[in-house]
């Protein structure tokens, strides 16, 4: 595995790859990894010959009152990960290599689909989100790219900018990976104290008795939605940020629970914000 820190040196290493007629799969992270992010590693390996992971924390995609400044960081043993599972270069820039002093362009797709769920708590966010993968798909020009459903939003945004800004890269939304109790694997999993680690199980567990609620008929979003809420708060710690369940391509909310439909939402525990979600077909 070549650990590359320079765009300049990663740009003509892929360059060579391309000459050979390799074909590039991108899996982008921000680090301390889990089994959701090699998840994404193995499955472009299976569909593409070069894989190319990056462990990049993205300023930009932090308020000001985030967790930028803490979020964890175990470089030696992300490296360990990725070359155990498939990854042929490492792209680790600095801060200053992404953006350097007097940075100024942003990509943004605008409208609802950023300014719902998580982009209502997090304004700024997807801008910040958008910026850096674009850049990264400039350096990287990957065919695929791999992203978890676990950010379902984000997935959403990124396909809808490849969209708009024709770019040819094919997103691959990937499912999301639990631990053994459900709850959804997360870097910021680490923060959970004890107590509130074993309190987080009640977000999949809310999530999948809503599914089975659909499965034997409920077609009501808000009475979904009271019932996951009233579960949640059952948990004194808990506090939700949001809960939706809204159309699965467009985010809007919905009258009645038909077609793809997204159940989301984002809980915190102290200062720890998770999130998870699942989606179901009627
Ligand atoms: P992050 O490092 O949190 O920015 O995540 C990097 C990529 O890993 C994103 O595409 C996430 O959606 C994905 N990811 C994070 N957690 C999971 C999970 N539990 N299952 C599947 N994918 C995940």
């Amino acid at each position: 595995m070549e650990v590359i820190e320079a765009v300049n040196d990663l740009r003509k290493i892929i360059k060579e790859y391309k000459k050979q007629g390799e074909t590039i799969g991108f899996v982008p992270t921000m680090g301390f990894l889990h089994n959701g992010h090699l998840s994404l590693m193995n499955r472009a390996k299976q569909e593409t010959s070069i894989v190319v992971a990056s462990i990049f924390v993205n300023p930009t995609q932090f308020g000001p009152n985030e967790d930028f400044e803490s979020y964890p960081r175990d470089m030696e043993r992300d490296k360990r990960l990725c070359e155990e599972n498939g990854v042929d270069i490492l792209f680790i820039p600095t801060v200053e290599e992404m953006y350097p002093d007097g940075y100024s362009t942003f990509v943004e797709v605008a409208g609802d689909l950023t300014r719902q769920l998580c982009g209502r708590t997090r304004p700024g966010h997807f801008r910040g989100v958008t910026t850096i993968v674009a850049k990264l798909f400039h350096m990287t020009t990957p065919d695929s790219a791999y992203f978890g459903k676990k950010d379902a939003q984000q997935v959403i945004v990124i396909e809808k900018m490849v969209r708009d800004l024709n770019m040819d890269i094919t997103i691959v939304p990937c499912p999301i990976i639990r631990e053994a109790d459900g709850l959804a694997m997360s870097s910021r999993n680490a923060y959970l104290s004890p107590e509130d680690r074993k309190n987080a199980r009640i977000l999949s567990r809310s999530l999948f008795d809503a599914i089975a609620k659909i499965q034997e008929g409920e077609r009501d979003p808000v009475m979904t939605k009271r019932l996951l809420t009233e579960k949640i708060n059952s948990v004194n710690q808990a506090q939700i940020d949001y809960v939706e369940v809204v159309n699965g391509k467009t985010l809007q909310s919905i009258p009645r629970i038909e077609g793809d439909v997204l159940i989301a939402l984002a809980v915190k525990f102290g200062k720890t914000r998770l999130i998870d979600n699942v989606d179901v077909s009627v």
